[in-house]
C-alpha cells in the first residue's frame, strides 16, 4: 500500500492520476460494517458509491493547480487596495474528515497587475476542495496570490465553523475559528493592515 508523507505546508497540486474509487468504495463499505451496521440493508447498499463520488467532488481540488487560474490576469496599472469579501467556501477538516465551512476574505495590492474577482473565488474553492487545514488554506491562498501575480502585498482572513467542534468533541455551536495570513506590504506595514482589517469589518 503506497504511502507518502508530504510537508504540512502542502502541495500546491499534490495528486496526480485519478482518483480511486473502486477504493474508497472498499473502504466505505468496511467502515460500514466497522460502526454496527449491515451494508446489504437497501439504506445503506448504495452509501459506498455515493460517498465515493461525493469524495470525487469535494476532493477535485487535489487535481487542480489555483495557479492556472490566476495567471489568466491583466495589467491594469492599477496600485490601490483590492478586496473582495465574504467568498463562501466549504472544505474538508484533513484531521476529522467533517467539513469546515466558512467565507474568506482577499486583499491585495497590485503592482499594476489585476485580476478577475471571480478568478480569486475559483482558486479559494480549488485550495478548499482537499483535506485541509484551516491555517494552511489561507496560507497558500496568499502564496498563490503573490506568486503569480506579484501584487505589493496580499492579505487573507478566513473565518469558518468546523464541524469537528461543533457537532462533537468540546460542542462549541456558532463558534468561529479566524485564520490570516498577511504578505508583503500586509506584513511590513501596520496602517495598511489595519485599513484591510476594517474595510472587511465594514458591513
Ligand atoms: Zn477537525
Amino acid at each position: 500500500m503506497a504511502t507518502e508523507r508530504r510537508e504540512e505546508s502542502g502541495d500546491i497540486m499534490p495528486a496526480t492520476g485519478p482518483i480511486d474509487t473502486a477504493r474508497i468504495r472498499a473502504a466505505v463499505r468496511e467502515i460500514i460494517i466497522g460502526v454496527g451496521e449491515d451494508p446489504d440493508r437497501e439504506g445503506l447498499l448504495e452509501t459506498p458509491r455515493r460517498v465515493a463520488d461525493m469524495y470525487a467532488e469535494v476532493f477535485s481540488g487535489l487535481r487542480e493547480d489555483p495557479a492556472d487560474v490566476l495567471r489568466v490576469g491583466f495589467e491594469e496599472g492599477h496600485q490601490e487596495m483590492v478586496i473582495v469579501k465574504d467568498i463562501p467556501f466549504y472544505s474538508m477538516c484533513e484531521h476529522h474528515f467533517l467539513p469546515f465551512h466558512g467565507v474568506a476574505h482577499v486583499g491585495y495590492i497590485p503592482n499594476g497587475r489585476v485580476v478577475g474577482l471571480s478568478k480569486l473565488a475559483r482558486a479559494v474553492e480549488i485550495l478548499a476542495r482537499r483535506p485541509q487545514l484551516q491555517e494552511r488554506l489561507s496560507s497558500q491562498l496568499a502564496d498563490v496570490i503573490m506568486e503569480t501575480m506579484a501584487p505589493q502585498g496580499v492579505a487573507i482572513v478566513i473565518s469558518a465553523n468546523h464541524l469537528c467542534m461543533t457537532m462533537r468533541g468540546i460542542r462549541k455551536p456558532g463558534s468561529l475559528t479566524v485564520t490570516s495570513a498577511m504578505r508583503g506590504v500586509f506584513q511590513r506595514s501596520s496602517a495598511t493592515r489595519a485599513e484591510f482589517m476594517s474595510l472587511i469589518s465594514e458591513k
